[in-house]
């Protein structure tokens, strides 16, 4: 089945193929050369121009921008959840007490703190995805879990983990189409907003890090295999050099499901670290974040930081990696069962940004604070 993007929304993934496609400024020069001995000049001119077009065609998905959900509102910052490893259990009740009493401090961090949007960093239901778009996880481990007012109405944007690539992830991206909230476009999307009364904007890079570097079995310490398509992993990360490259962003970030640096369980994933990491340090990126060790972490390296957030349905306080990790990079570690799960909270202002990573039992645990980038 040949996956096509919900007709609503802009796919740059599509834009991006296209861009590579029979648009490329390379295919017209050929074009314009092999009719140039007859015709002239004149094409010359008609095939340098047409050679703009792509430029103009690989425009990004246009800004958004959430006041709508507040006509009143004054904050002058872009607030969001980001929250990992959230995806229950396969059988009644669907859900842990982790994920339950995450979910409930999630309601009173965006009551309190302020959430434009959630960040669904994968594992969205364990343990093998789901099957179609009517699997009723959808309700038991979603809809029903995350029910908080001021939650009723806040977008999520989502990306695929390892358990969901055990199930059918085209059945998550199509349920985009039957829920007010799921918002899973393609397997990888880049997102932007508009920091409200300032110029100041955000780029997300949401990456599947399962298709770039291979699924892996969580219980087996197994590290990730090798893409299983590795046309489709080329592409993805040409997609993100492309993004990076061309970021005006004063906020970038990307997010994928397994971590570039992590000490716990699974510790840094090394085909990001060959692959995804030197492009952060060459683009300037503001922080990767991402799940799939069930803690919450902060890292810092080289400029960037890292945020672990996978603390969303199990705890786990195995700090087994932690000489794998640049000496003095780990700034923050938790993943005490008693916390009952945890999440981070991002605000971005015109100047800076602050994670805050919270526990379900109410307390803020670490807080930090990055400044606002300049593209290179
Ligand atoms: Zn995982």
């Amino acid at each position: 089945m040949v996956l096509k993007s919900p007709t609503n929304r802009l796919d740059s993934s599509v834009l991006q193929n296209k861009c590579r496609g029979r648009l490329t400024p390379h295919i017209f020069f050929q074009e314009g050369s092999r009719l140039v001995s007859q015709m002239a000049a004149p094409l010359l001119l008609l095939s340098a121009m047409l050679s703009t077009l792509p430029m103009v065609l690989c425009f990004p998905s246009p800004y958004m921008d959430h006041d709508h959900h507040d006509p009143n509102r004054t904050s002058a910052s872009i607030r969001f959840l980001v929250v990992g490893d959230w995806g229950g259990l396969p059988n009644p009740p669907y859900m842990t007490p982790i994920e339950k009493a995450t979910a409930h401090e999630m309601g009173k961090a965006a009551k309190h703190m302020g959430a434009d949007f959630i960040l669904a960093v994968g594992d969205n239901f364990y343990y093998r995805g789901v099957n179609s778009v009517r699997d009723p996880r959808f309700q038991e481990t979603f809809e029903r879990v995350f029910t908080a007012e001021s939650l009723e109405h806040t977008p999520w944007y989502v990306i695929a983990g390892n358990h969901d690539h055990l199930g059918n992830v085209e059945a998550q991206i199509e349920y985009s189409r039957h829920s007010k909230r799921w918002n899973f476009r393609y397997y990888y999307y880049d997102l932007h907003f508009r920091v409200p009364h300032s110029d100041a904007t955000l780029t997300i890079l949401m990456l599947d890090t399962i298709l770039l570097c291979g699924n892996s079995h969580d219980y087996l310490d197994e590290r990730p295999r090798g893409a299983s398509d590795s046309l489709m992993a080329n592409q993805q990360l040409q997609w993100l050099a492309k993004q990076l490259e061309t970021s005006r962003a004063d906020f970038l970030l990307v997010a994928g499901h397994y971590p570039v640096w992590s000490v716990s369980d699974h510790g840094p994933t090394e085909c990001l670290l060959d692959n995804v990491r030197p492009l952060l340090l060459k683009y300037n990126a503001t922080a990767y974040l991402c799940g799939h060790d069930h803690n919450l972490q902060y890292l810092e390296e080289s400029g960037v930081g890292y945020v672990v957030s996978g603390a969303g349905n199990f705890l786990d306080n195995s700090m087994k990696h932690k000489k794998s990790v640049p000496a003095h990079s780990l700034k923050f570690f938790y993943g005490q069962q008693s916390s009952l799960g945890g999440f981070a909270h991002v605000e971005v202002t015109k100047k800076d940004m602050t994670i805050t990573f919270i526990q379900a039992r109410g307390k803020s645990l670490y807080r930090t604070v990055l400044p606002r980038r300049t593209a290179p």
